[in-house]
């Protein structure tokens, strides 16, 4: 397993383990108080908590062995989307109380998340993938408005937005610039993908590969030379590498 997955792989482990301590510290602490109101019904709440983390602590474990195995388990996806939800944030809490670097975690969680839908071997036709990218990639003095229909752009190559639309002429695949979290699922909703090939920073990445639930997405890292949100922009080959990854023939 590669350190970038290494990381949030571990403090997954970690969050699960630190999680059912907790839930057993609970749990012994109910079973010794002897005048506790209601310790029936606290039992019950202790015990859904307890199963929800047991499901959860499957769903890490398939994580890992369809890391190691580099295949996906169908069957266990439901779980392995419960684990990663439920122990992200705790996750994040348990990198930063430990010293590492909050961005360090999300590309981290965004490589899981990327071997995860590569693992699942989808055979996708071209039509049924969106490129999604953030507005920032647009050249800032750009005055044509993309975000309203990207064939808008002149492809002067300003910026990389014309090679991305070549890429997904070439693929026959969609693609649209979205100003935000609600633009970015509103397109969703209405081209209804089966699978997303996301641009983004780390940050957006990892919220909209939260969002995004029953879609796969694979997250693709800006690159911000003139810092965060404004002139960004990607490695094209990189996008392709991910459509590959999802598309039949890739
Ligand atoms: S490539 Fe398109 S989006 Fe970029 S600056 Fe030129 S016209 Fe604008």
């Amino acid at each position: 397993m590669e350190i970038k997955k290494r990381i949030y792989v571990g403090l997954l482990m970690v969050s699960m383990l630190l999680a059912l301590t907790l839930a057993g510290g609970v749990w012994f602490l109910l079973q010794n108080r002897e005048l506790l109101v209601g310790r029936v019904l606290l039992t019950v709440i202790a015990s859904i908590v307890g199963i929800i983390f047991l499901l959860a602590g499957i769903g890490v474990l398939a994580i890992i062995l369809m890391i190691m195995k580099s295949k996906s388990i169908p069957s266990l996806d439901s779980l392995t989307r419960m684990a990663n939800e439920l122990l992200f944030p705790i996750t994040l809490l348990t990198g930063r109380l430990a010293g590492i670097n909050k961005e360090k975690i999300l590309q981290s969680y965004i490589a899981v998340n990327n071997y995860l839908v590569k693992s699942k071997k989808l055979l996708l036709d071209g039509r049924q993938v969106l490129i999604l990218l953030p507005h920032c990639i647009q050249d800032s003095k750009c005055p044509h408005k993309i975000t309203m229909d990207i064939n808008n752009c002149k492809r002067c190559q300003k910026c990389c937005v014309s090679d991305l639309i070549d890429l997904g002429e070439r693929y026959h695949a969609m693609v649209k610039v979205a100003t935000g979290g609600t633009l970015a699922r509103k397109f969703i909703e209405q081209t209804k993908p089966r699978g997303v090939v996301a641009v983004a920073c780390e940050r957006d990445l990892s919220l909209g590969i939260q969002d995004a639930t029953h879609i796969p997405v694979i997250g693709v890292l800006n690159c911000r030379p003139n810092g965060p949100c404004i002139n960004t922009s990607v490695v094209v080959t990189d996008v392709e590498n991910a459509l590959q990854a999802i598309c039949k023939g890739g």
